[in-house]
């Protein structure tokens, strides 16, 4: 028996306390950049969502992202289909990301990381982590500023440049690609991210849908050992919401800042 989660508005709950050594394991996903101006899948096709964290009715499309399938963007059949639609829409995310500041959430997990142990884990292909200070982090689908071959072996390597014409080659003469994990694909760093889970005493999950595995089992996998609190803070139930003690509805750049007692 799994018990039911307690939900509602953030302000509506009292302060975490995190006790000196315990370890916090955090997992962001695109909500956590919404208020940097960086689009969800879920905010795309004009989709809202309610002020009380209902999701949207009708009309919400998940199949989006900057007016693009997502079968298109973010699958090798797509790439592969035409890598050169595929290098110009991630070549616009690269343009954009420079002008794309870190919000108060980002500021404030980098803050935590200060004060307590945190394992960061981000679904997020930005950089917005990093440059709000946070000392590691763990990017499992990827970094949009690095691209890899699709063909050969040679490791994945900083690349920020915008390819609008024609798809960049590798010296082998394959396709790069960049350097982030698509649909069917398996994430990266997976080992360390369980060893991390297996360790934690504190999940906090932030503005993730609960829709994209494996990060979505996470918390279903913590469950399971029983030892960690599991808190997820975002605009609105997550899918896997069952599977957390508590879900604190609000947005991230406001939840952040007044969430940890650290006393
Ligand atoms: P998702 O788009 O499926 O869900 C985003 C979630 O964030 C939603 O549940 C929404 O309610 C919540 N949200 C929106 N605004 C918020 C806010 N201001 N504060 C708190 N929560 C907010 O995203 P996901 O679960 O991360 O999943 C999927 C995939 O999206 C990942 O693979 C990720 O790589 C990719 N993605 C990444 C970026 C990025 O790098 N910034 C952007 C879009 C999608």
């Amino acid at each position: 028996m799994v018990p039911i989660p307690r939900v509602g508005p953030g302000a509506e709950f009292e302060p975490l306390r995190i006790g000196r050594t315990e370890r916090v394991f955090v997992l962001t996903g695109a909500g956590v950049s919404a208020e940097s101006g960086v689009r969800t899948f879920r905010d795309a096709g004009g989709a809202g969502f309610a002020g009380d964290g209902r999701r949207p009715q009708g009309g919400a499309s998940i199949g989006l992202w900057y007016e693009h399938r997502i079968e298109d963007v973010a699958t090798a059949k797509g790439f592969e289909r035409d890598p050169r639609m595929v290098w110009r829409f991630y070549s616009e995310r690269r343009r954009q990301l420079p002008s794309v500041k870190p919000n108060p959430a980002h500021q404030a997990l980098a803050r935590l990381a200060q004060e307590r142990e945190v394992f960061l884990c981000t679904q997020n292909v930005d950089d917005l982590h990093e440059r709000a200070g946070s000392p590691e982090v763990v990017h499992m689908h990827g970094e949009l500023l690095r691209s890899r071959c699709h063909s050969c072996e040679r490791p994945s390597f900083v690349d920020a440049a915008g390819y609008f014409e024609e798809p960049p080659r590798c010296r082998c003469g394959g396709l790069l690609r960049p350097h982030v994990v698509w649909f069917g694909e398996i994430p990266f760093h997976l080992e360390r991210i369980f060893a991390a889970l297996d360790k934690c005493d504190l999940f906090l999950c932030v503005g993730s849908s609960g829709a994209v595995h494996p990060a979505a089992g996470f918390v279903s996998h913590l469950r399971h050992t029983g030892r960690a609190r599991c808190i997820y803070l975002g605009l609105e139930r997550p899918d896997n919401a069952y599977a957390f003690d508590e879900c604190r509805l609000g947005k991230a750049g406001e939840l952040l800042p007044g969430l940890v007692d650290l006393r």
